[in-house]
């Protein structure tokens, strides 16, 4: 297919992607992704790949919904655009509350709508910050995040998250954000079980409290699972332990649901996986099963009463907060899940179909561990088995392995050592039979090459 050199001609020249080495680009060229159905991608040179990542965890409901397309075209013909601002609204936005808050927790009956993730939980951030300050408590200001989190890119998303290359390329940081240890077993907490790990990483919550004044701690930040940063899957002791904390010291509680939220752990939105009752809750991502941008943040009634009744004015809100066409979407997305038992589905039938399967690659030789909740899952690869002791870093094994999965017909991702899984949701029983194979096939051929050297080391 001829396009293929001249696209990647032209993304060379005047492209600069999200979270690209624009160097390594210029060497090795995109892959031009051109068309999708189902679960699968197509790329420019006729392949055909199984996205085992939903896009960005995001393609929920698979790729070529129709229903979809038609509800953005009708709504882009009867309104395009419109704003929320002051005192208009329009009925895409209106109807779209209404279902987030009938499917959301009995305490959350507001939302507070935004363009993406990012946005979401920069307005987290002004809504803690001004929550307190209502309370009459300004000192209550500093927000706890976790080490190695994603939470966005602005800087307020930056910030919040806990990845040091990125705060080595965007800081200064907001300042008022701390970070704590996050409940990664596999990778910081093998020296106890998993259980005392996950009580431990709980208590490094309150020690940081104290050592910074219960007055001054407004809120704690968490996804249920963490996402980006290794499909982290926390030890059943660690929840419950977060809880108690976080009540004795009245510190508001934010679980981050951009990935989690919409049926990714079996229940519509994370925190009920877990029992957690958030006071904010940050959405994007599979609210609209990705066709079209949308985000926001749905609102507990602790906060959302201080806001409303003491508040006035809310400084904040963007341009497309709640945008018609991209709410109609969302709407008729949350129409069809339900419809179609999409959730019930992972619960009760995919994610313990794909435990089952993914638990098998765990007596891979270069598997350490094969975890799974839901429709996420993760391997962590290991030099040595017995020991599970890591690859020397310099090998890349990581990135030979997503590079070798994506050559092989399957899209997974890989954060240092560990890959990474989070499929559609509409992903059937033979499509996870055909990913454990895809992946199984990668980790053998990771596993030959490692061991004879025979590949160019990959950029992580
Ligand atoms: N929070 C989490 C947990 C995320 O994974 C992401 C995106 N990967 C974001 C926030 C930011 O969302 P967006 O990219 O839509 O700004």
């Amino acid at each position: 297919r001829p396009i293929t050199g001249e696209l990647q001609a032209l993304d060379r020249a005047h492209h600069l992607h999200p979270f690209t080495d624009f160097k390594a680009l210029g060497e090795e060229g995109s892959r031009i992704v051109t068309h999708a159905e189902g679960v699968y991608i197509h790329d420019s040179e006729g392949n055909r790949i199984l996205d085992g990542m939903a896009g960005l965890w995001c393609v929920n409901l698979g790729y070529g919904r129709e229903e979809l397309v038609e509800a953005a075209t009708a709504q882009l013909r009867e309104l395009p655009y419109y704003n929320n601002f002051f005192k208009t609204t329009h009925p895409p936005a209106v109807r779209l509350a209404e279902k987030l808050c009938q499917l959301a927790p009995e305490h959350v009956n507001r939302v507070f709508f935004t363009g993406s993730g990012s946005e979401a939980n920069d307005t987290v951030l002004r809504m803690v910050r001004r929550y307190w300050a209502l309370k009459g408590r300004p000192d209550k200001h500093i927000v706890i995040a976790r080490e190695n989190a994603y939470h966005g890119s602005t800087v307020a998303g930056m910030s919040l998250g806990g990845m040091a290359p990125m705060h080595g390329q965007g800081g200064p940081c907001v300042p008022g954000i701390e970070h704590v240890r996050q409940p990664y077993w596999f990778g910081e907490g093998r020296d106890q079980s998993p259980e005392a790990f996950g009580r431990a990483c709980a208590q490094a919550i309150e020690d940081k409290i104290l050592t910074l004044g219960e007055d001054n701690v407004a809120a704690f930040i968490a996804e249920p699972v963490q996402g980006a940063g290794g499909a982290i899957i926390p030890p059943e002791s660690y929840w419950p332990a977060v809880k108690a904390v976080l009540a004795k010291y009245d510190i508001l509680l934010v679980i981050d649901e951009v990935i989690c939220g919409f049926g990714r752990l079996g229940e519509w939105f994370g925190s009920q996986h877990y029992g957690l009752e958030p006071d904010l809750m940050p959405i994007a991502k599979g609210l609209s099963s990705g066709y079209l941008p949308i985000g926001g943040v749905l609102v507990g009634d602790r906060v959302a009463t201080t806001l409303i009744d003491d508040g006035g004015e809310f400084f904040h809100g963007f341009t497309y907060s709640g945008h018609p066409a991209c709410a109609a979407v969302a709407l008729k997305n949350l129409e069809l899940m339900e419809a179609e038992n999409i959730v019930e589905r992972v619960r009760d039938d995919l994610g313990p179909y794909l435990a089952s399967r993914w638990s098998e690659l765990a007596e891979h030789p270069i598997v350490g561990e094969a975890r799974s909740l839901g429709l996420v899952g993760a391997l962590e690869l290991v030099a040595d088995q017995a020991s599970g002791a890591r690859f020397d870093k310099s090998l890349g094994a990581g990135s030979l392995c997503r590079d070798l999965c994506f050559a092989n017909g399957l899209v997974m991702r890989s954060v240092g050592d560990t890959m990474i899984i989070s499929p559609p949701l509409v992903i059937t029983r033979e499509q996870i039979d055909e990913l454990v194979r895809l992946a199984r096939q990668a980790l053998d051929e990771t596993a030959r090459r490692l061991k004879n050297r025979t590949f160019e080391r990959t950029p992580a």
